[in-house]
Formats: C-alpha cells, structure tokens, sequence
C-alpha cells in the first residue's frame, strides 16, 4: 500500500493531509497524483466519494508558488461544489501559503474582487462568473499553470460548454489539465480531445452506475400516500438522511410536513438566496440538522460523510440522477441505504432507471404486502412521453421534459446556464461513452 509519503507531496501539504486523519490515499489518489506530478495531463473517471478533490488539489498544491499570481484554475459546476473545493483546499494547504478564492454567481463581485486584489494562486469558479471577471480583467489567466475541470457531464449537462471553451481558449496552451466526470458522454471525450494532451485516462469503477455497497429498494404507492411512509422509514433512522423531490414546491412541502412531525429538517431548494442555502448546508454537514430535503441542486457532488439513508420521495427525471442521489449515501467506503418512491404515474420512468440498477434491488411492496393498484388509464400512459427516441437531435426542445432544462431546476449559477443545453441526448450517450473506455 503506497502511502502518501511516496507520492512525492512536501511536508506542509503531509502535514495538512495528517491534520485531517486521513491514513492512506484512496486508489483515485495514489493513480493520479503522481502522473499530475509528472507533468502529463489526466481523464478520471470515477463515482461520487471517490477521493477526486484531494486528487487534484494535492498535486495542485505541490506545484504552486506563492505569490506567483493565479496559477491554478478548477472549473466545478455548481456554487456549493465550488464552494467545498475551496474549504478542501484550504484545509489540505494549511501550512502553507497558497491561497484559494471561491468565484462563482450570487455572491457580490465586492467579496471576490477584495479577495483577488489581496492575491491568491488558486481559483476555484463556476464557468459564468469566472467569465464575467475574465471580462472585466480582475482575473486573467496568464500564469496559469494548472486546470481542473470537475463534474465535467454535470458542467456540460448544464450547458456550460461552450463557456468552458471560451476559457479554456484563454488559458496558455502550456499547462497541466485533468478532467474529472463521472460519465463519459461523447461532448467529453471531444472536449478532451481537444484541450488535453495525450492525457492519461483512467477508469476508476467500472461499477459506477451499481450503487454498489447501497442496500437499494423501492416501494410503488399513491402519490398521497408517500409522506406516510416517508415518516415510518425515517423513524427508526439513528444517522442523517437526505430526502430528494422532483421540485421545490415539494421540497417545501416536505419539509413543512416534516417540521410538523417535530424531525428536525431543513430544506435547500434554488429560489432561496445564496446566503440561506450555504446556512442550510451548514446546518447539515455538522450535523446539526438531521434531515436533508432538497432539489436535485444536492445530489451532485457535495460530499456530507454520514448520511445512512437517501430516500427518493420522487424519482429523478433523469436516470444519471438517480445515481448521484443514492451516491449521498455509502461515502468512502460506508454502507448506506437508498429507497426510491414510485407513484403510480411514475412507475413506466421508474422501470428504465430500474434497468440500470446491476446490484439486488428489494421490492418493498412485495416484502411489506402493499398492493399496487395502478388504474387502467395510467397504465396505457406508461410508454413514457419522454423516452420516444425521435428528438435526439432536437436542440431546442426547451428541457421542459427532461435533465436541466426545467424550470424548477436550480443546479446552476447566475447566468442562467441551466437554459442554453448543448444537446438532448444527455444520459443516454454516455452510456455508450462508456464502452470507448
Ligand atoms: P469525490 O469528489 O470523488 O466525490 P471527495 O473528494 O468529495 O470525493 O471525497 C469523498 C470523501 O472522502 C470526503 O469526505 C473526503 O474527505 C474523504 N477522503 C478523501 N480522501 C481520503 C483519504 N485518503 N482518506 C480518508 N478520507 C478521504
Ligand atoms: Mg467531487
């Protein structure tokens, strides 16, 4: 077992990596730090909880001078990924005296242009924003020597390419780049292609999208019955749980229910402000609120260690989704529990994430004995309406029916990203990305 000692990491970051008790490097860690250390560009893909953060930010760490200028460049889709990165790096850079700034959309440009003019080496930012400082010339990238590009499918599925093309196109050509993505749709591979050099790939877990070490069952009931039940599994739940719904309007609903029950809830959904969201991740990450409801703006990337169960009190729109949410749970190497609630009009949507699934999935209503009784008419509908396969290359579409188009959807930064989606196909082709791995 390599230690990271032999990683060939200096004694400051040593020490803020010991700080933080972790022992070993996780295999992400000990594959790629040393290629990245080596200079030659990097493709990982790999799951949730993987280790990717210190992966990256570790060599990143390493190869930075302080006050050099802004040396190191990590794009991340969301606010909160960003945001998490930063305290990451902070913590593993510690001794030493390399500095980090968040920039992303929400927050005053007051804060992040103090912070710039102080000086920093790191910059972790979502796409929009970085782009409105690279405009207004508070941030320029010619000492860049190092790119991340994090959650790379996310970035993309939130319309982010061509924003990431613009800056990539800025950055001097002679730099180390990794890229990070959890799927490999063809977008990424081109992206790839074309800004990394000869990159070492590698391919983390084949068994990305099993939920592997999540114990996964689901239950089909009316839509009326599901808070019932929300409240019967959660109760005998001794760690945090998280709870994902469709929208924010059930977000809100649930958690009301919840506090009404006397659980200690709270709710992140997009319309609340920057400030409230960050509290409300606050509260959760230290444990000072037990339950988690929230939009799919969660269930991408935040890491928060000891969450048993997720439960999916609405399916996700998209089968990706569903993989990312369970993924909340069964952090580094935990065992976690995962339950999907299926209305009867979701239950045709339900079955093509269910194919996915290559792991034994308990089916509740059998193990409990509750009936299902779908009345005729849902049944003829469920051929879904969005799986017809004719719209593949209809770009326009407008994303009312599937991925981040919708317009509940609030995973993305100020600029409204979420809207401009670079293709329709999503999910499905990076099933087939996969096999080119
Ligand atoms: P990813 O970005 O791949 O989803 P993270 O970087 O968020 O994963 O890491 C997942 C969790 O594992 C975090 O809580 C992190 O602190 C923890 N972790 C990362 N590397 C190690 C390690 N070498 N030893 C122990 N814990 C680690
Ligand atoms: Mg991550």
């Amino acid at each position: 077992m390599t230690k990271f000692e032999e990683l060939g990491l200096n004694q400051d970051i040593l020490k803020g990596i010991k700080d933080l008790g972790y022992e070993e490097p996780f295999p992400i860690q000990e594959a790629v730090i040393p290629v990245l250390l080596t200079g030659r560009d990097v493709v990982g893909q790999a799951h949730t909880g993987s280790g990717k953060t210190a992966a990256f930010a570790l060599a990143m760490l390493q190869e930075i001078q302080p006050k050099n200028g802004i040396q190191g460049l990590i794009m991340a889709p969301t606010r909160e990924l960003a945001m998490q990165i930063t305290e990451e790096i902070k913590k593993f850079g510690k001794y030493t005296k390399i500095r980090v700034v968040t920039v992303y959309g929400g927050q005053g440009m007051g804060i992040q242009l103090d912070a710039l003019d102080r000086g920093v080496e790191i910059v972790v930012a979502t796409p929009g924003r970085l782009i409105d400082h690279l405009k207004r010339g508070s941030i320029e990238l010619r000492d860049i020597t190092h790119i991340v590009l994090d959650e790379a499918d996310t970035m993309l599925d939130m319309g982010f390419i061509d924003d990431i093309q613009f800056i990539l196109d800025l950055a001097p050509e002679d730099r180390v780049m990794s890229l990070y993505s959890a799927t490999m749709p063809t977008e990424i591979l081109r992206l790839s292609e074309e800004y990394l050099n000869n990159p070492k790939q590698f391919l983390l877990d084949a068994d990305d999208l099993s939920g592997d070490g999540i114990d996964q069952s689901y239950l089909v009931i009316k839509d009326r019955d599901k808070f019932k039940y929300l409240v019967d599994f959660i109760k005998p739940i001794k760690g945090q749980v998280i709870v994902f719904c469709s929208t924010k309007y059930r977000t809100r609903d649930v958690a009301r229910f919840l506090h009404q029950e006397k659980f200690n809830a709270v709710a992140i959904e997009g319309d609340m402000s920057q400030h409230r969201r960050e509290q409300t991740m606050g509260k959760f990450r230290t444990g000072k609120a037990d339950i988690l409801v929230a939009t799919d703006v969660a269930s991408r990337g935040i890491d928060v260690p000891r969450v048993e169960l997720v439960i999916n009190y609405d399916i996700p729109n998209q089968e990706l989704l569903y993989f990312h949410r369970i993924g909340r749970t069964a952090r580094a190497g935990a065992k976690g529990k995962a339950i999907t609630f299926v209305s009867y009009s979701s239950v045709g949507d339900w079955n093509l994430i269910k194919r996915q699934i290559k792991v034994p999935l308990e089916d509740l209503n059998e193990k409990m004995g509750i009936q299902i009784s779908i009345p005729d008419p849902l049944k003829r509908q469920i051929p879904s309406r969005r799986y017809g396969g004719q719209s593949r290359s209809n770009y326009s579409r407008g994303g009312r029916s599937r991925g981040y188009g919708r317009s509940d959807r609030d995973s993305r930064d100020d600029r409204g990203g979420g809207r401009r989606r670079f293709n329709d196909r999503g999910d499905k082709n990076s099933y087939g990305g996969r096999s080119k791995w």
